[in-house]
Formats: C-alpha cells, sequence, structure tokens
C-alpha cells in the first residue's frame, strides 16, 4: 500500500465522497476500495448496538441527497423496530437519475459502486433489514457493470449473504434497471415498478417506512445519502456536522453545466456559496457569454440570478431565495439563449414524464408547453402568459398527488418573473429576439 493512501486513511477527510476515486481504472474493485478504508464503516457499526448507529446518523444531521432534503435519521426512526416488527424490512438506493442536469449519481455509482453497497449494508443493520434493491437507470451501464462485480465480490468475501463478517446479521443485495421514466424517482412509483406494477406515485400517507414494498417497511435513499453513511460511521457526527459551511452537516456533490468555462462535479462543503462554485469551479461564463440566470438544483427548481450569488449551498437558505437546492446540480443560462425555449424544452419534457394521474400534471403540463411553444414562437398573446401564471397556481403543492407538476412549473413561475420582458417580447415583436440557433436547438 503507498503511503499516501495510509496517510488518508489516519485522517479526517473533507472530500469523503470522493476520496475513493482515484486515477487508477480499477478503483471502483474490491481491493483498491479497502486499501483506502473501505467497509471501515460498516466494521465499526457491526461491534455497536443498534440503536447505537441510528443515534449517530441522526446527530449528524444528514439530509436527503435526492432532493428534498428530508433528515435521513429521521426517515428511519419511522420504521418499526422491535421483536414484532414485521418482515422483510426492505432498504431501497434510489438510483434513477433523471433530474434534467443532475449527474452527480452516476460519478458514485460508477466510480464508488462499494461505498453504496456499505452505506446499504449500514442501513441494512441499523434497521434490522433484511433486503436491498439497488433500483438503477436503465441507460447507466458502466454502472450497472461495475454494480454487478461489486455485488458479487462482496458475496465472495463474506460481505453480503449470510453471517456478514461473522456478525450473523444476514444481508441480500439486488439490483433492478428501471422501467425509464423520471416519475419512477419517485418513491411509491418507484416501490409500484419495483413490484411490477404501473410506475404511479401512492397516497402518503402511509410513508413507505411503515408500509412500502409489498405492504413491508421500506426506506427509500438516493445514492449520495447513502455513500454518507460509511463516512459518518468512521469518522462521527461531530466530524460530519463541522465539515458544513453553513447549517446543513456534511459534503455535496455539486455540479454546473451550461456555458461555463469548466462544467462540472466537485465534492464541496454544504453551504458553500452558489457564486463561488460557478465562478471558482466552473471557471465563470465561456468568453463570450454573459450570465442570465441558473437553476440551482436540476430542472425542476426556480431561476435564481447573479445577485443571489452570494447565497450558501444549504437547502434552507436556497429555500429563502424562494428556490430548492434540489440535487445541487446547477445548469447556467446564458444571455444568448432563449429563456422562453429553455423553459418549453424543459415543460415539455416533465409533460412527457407524467404518469398521468391528476389533472394539473397531465393536463396542465402538456397545455402549458402549448402555449410556451406559441409564444417561442412568435404566435403568442399576452393573454397567453396570464394562462401560464394560472396554471403554474394549479399545479401548486397540495394540488397534485405527488412532487412532479409542482417542481415542472418552478423554471416557468420564476422564468416568468425574472425574465418576463423576454415573454412580452416574443409576443409584441411576433418572433423570438434571440439568435435562430437557440429556438432550432429547442425544437
Ligand atoms: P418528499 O418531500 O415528498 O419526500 C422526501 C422524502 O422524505 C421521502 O422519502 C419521504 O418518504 C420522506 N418524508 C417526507 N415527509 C415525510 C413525513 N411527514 N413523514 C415521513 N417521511 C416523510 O419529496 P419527493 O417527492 O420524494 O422528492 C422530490 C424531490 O426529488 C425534488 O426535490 C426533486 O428535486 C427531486 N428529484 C430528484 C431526481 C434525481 O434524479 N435525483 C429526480 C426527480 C426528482
Amino acid at each position: 500500500m503507498n503511503t499516501e493512501k495510509s496517510s488518508e486513511k489516519s485522517t479526517y477527510p473533507t472530500k469523503p465522497l470522493t476520496r475513493f476515486i482515484t486515477d487508477d481504472d480499477n478503483c471502483w474493485q474490491l481491493q483498491e476500495y479497502q486499501d483506502l478504508g473501505g467497509y471501515d464503516g460498516l466494521k465499526h457499526a457491526l461491534t455497536l448496538s443498534r440503536a447505537a448507529v441510528l443515534d449517530e446518523i441522526k446527530a449528524s444531521n444528514l439530509r436527503g441527497r435526492g432532493g428534498a432534503g428530508f433528515p435521513t435519521g429521521l426517515k428511519w426512526s419511522f420504521v418499526p423496530q422491535g421483536d414484532d416488527a414485521p418482515h422483510p424490512k426492505y432498504l431501497i438506493v434510489n438510483a434513477d437519475e433523471m433530474e434534467p442536469g443532475a449527474f452527480k449519481d452516476r460519478l458514485l455509482l460508477e466510480k464508488t459502486p462499494h461505498q453504496i453497497i456499505e452505506g446499504l449494508l449500514i442501513g441494512g443493520y441499523t434497521l434490522d433489514a433484511d433486503i436491498g434493491y439497488i433500483f438503477i437507470r436503465g441507460d447507466y451501464y458502466s454502472a450497472i457493470q461495475h454494480i454487478e462485480i461489486a455485488l458479487q465480490e462482496c458475496y465472495d468475501n463474506k460481505l453480503l449473504g449470510k453471517d456478514i463478517l461473522g456478525s450473523g446479521f444476514n444481508f441480500e443485495i439486488h439490483i433492478h434497471t428501471s422501467a425509464g421514466r423520471y416519475i419512477c424517482g419517485e418513491e411509491t412509483a418507484l416501490i409500484n415498478a419495483l413490484e411490477g406494477k404501473r410506475a404511479i406515485p401512492r397516497a402518503k400517507p402511509p410513508f413507505p417506512q411503515v408500509a412500502g414494498l409489498w405492504g413491508k417497511p421500506t426506506i427509500v435513499n438516493n445514492v449520495e445519502t447513502f455513500c454518507n453513511l460509511p463516512h459518518i460511521l468512521n469518522f462521527g457526527a461531530d466530524w460530519f456536522k463541522s465539515l458544513g459551511r453553513f447549517k446543513d452537516a456534511g459534503t455535496k456533490i455539486f455540479g454546473v453545466s451550461g456555458r461555463v468555462k469548466n462544467p462540472g462535479l466537485w465534492e464541496l462543503p454544504m453551504g458553500t456559496p452558489i457564486g463561488e462554485i460557478i465562478e471558482h469551479y466552473a471557471g465563470g461564463m465561456s468568453d463570450g457569454y454573459k450570465l442570465k440566470g441558473y437553476l440551482p438544483g436540476g430542472g425542476s427548481t426556480d431561476f435564481l440570478l447573479a445577485k443571489h450569488f452570494d447565497t450558501p449551498m444549504d437547502y434552507d437558505e436556497i429555500g429563502k431565495q424562494r428556490s430548492r437546492m434540489g440535487t445541487g446540480t446547477i445548469i447556467v443560462l446564458d444571455d444568448k439563449y432563449c429563456p422562453v425555449a429553455m423553459v418549453l424544452n424543459l415543460v415539455k419534457f416533465f409533460a412527457q414524464e407524467s404518469c398521468g394521474w391528476c389533472t394539473p400534471c397531465r393536463d396542465g403540463l402538456p397545455w402549458a408547453a402549448v402555449l410556451l411553444e406559441k409564444i417561442e414562437q412568435g404566435k403568442g398573446e399576452l393573454a397567453d402568459i396570464k394562462q401560464l401564471e394560472d396554471l403554474c397556481k394549479f399545479a401548486a403543492p397540495g394540488n397534485t398527488f405527488c412532487a412532479l407538476a409542482p417542481g415542472a412549473v418552478e423554471p416557468l413561475q420564476s422564468a416568468l418573473n425574472y425574465f418576463r420582458d423576454d415573454f412580452e417580447q416574443h409576443i409584441t415583436q411576433k418572433s423570438c429576439p434571440y439568435c435562430v440557433q437557440s429556438c432550432e436547438q429547442s425544437h
């Protein structure tokens, strides 16, 4: 083992999730993972009581990294425990990454499958669960291949199956490729898909923690959430909290796409200001382009502007700016791309991905796409803007069965707020004021 690896093992890492990603092509395999301290978190967990592990996770303030930011320890605490608890209990990794602009889980799935498996095993032990599923986007071919090999490596090395590492704990993991719909990422639609049913969200309550897969207690967490667990067990809740620069704990894989000099992904402290991510890590705007706005956390969040650059990437702080941190993968809109075309592209995607269960989503989103297309082609009327605003209210949280439609109208409602002149100009000019190329790209 080289010295760099062993010194990293003995110190507190500041980038725990990506510390396993090296230049080595085989960094995703068991030997490499263990050389860097992989499975130490699980080994430590197995020396503690289940309740003690749950307490540590609760104390860490880890919040779900799929987009909603629900506290992980709190969610886990709803799972029935004790001799009377129903079995089997299930844990599911939501690896159905389909949020527009999000590609963070793909990095972890391809490069550190053992980190995900270790998180799943820690969860399995903590909740006295029996079976884990990795529900993965079907297009992630390399990731699927790596996970299949990683699972076999675990079965071959007593890290999965009966009596894991001689602890008496039994757990099995299966991989399931998704049917390829955005809605399969919503946890109850995912559960329906896993049961072989049509992927439509279920009414909550009951929450899956109590009655999920085949009616049994089930936890669904995002890939990145599971990846944090080995480190919390290894280095402790206080260390995890100390990583954040603002209120939220830990690190986050942030990303930037769009016309920036250096698009990509970086593991950074929670609370890193938005401007630092765009200007420093993504290198600022490409030559000849200016920033017009950006979606801070994927396609289903509200636009923010340069004036919000000081806002920390922290769930509640972004909320105060009337947007959401979502997946933390920023999509930048430049001054040469038509905002109407960008929103149309997103709304068309969400309309297509609607499961069709409730009216605001099934009928509202396609109608919003029709109106946006009309405006973008220079055939709109000012009354269409009012109708779009009404549709945004129609799809507000509380009026729909799940978060798809409310999320889908977030870029639209904020574009109508911040870029209203652009909408009006399309109507008064009867054409798109942006370059021809921008409109053609959206068709
Ligand atoms: P949600 O707030 O309904 O639920 C989030 C989690 O918290 C769930 O596990 C839920 O069971 C739990 N929860 C919430 N309230 C609870 C309560 N009262 N009691 C017990 N548990 C509770 O959000 P959601 O619909 O699951 O997710 C929406 C988010 O997903 C959006 O923020 C969006 O950005 C994100 N998203 C991400 C992707 C991706 O590719 N990563 C894709 C689509 C959507």
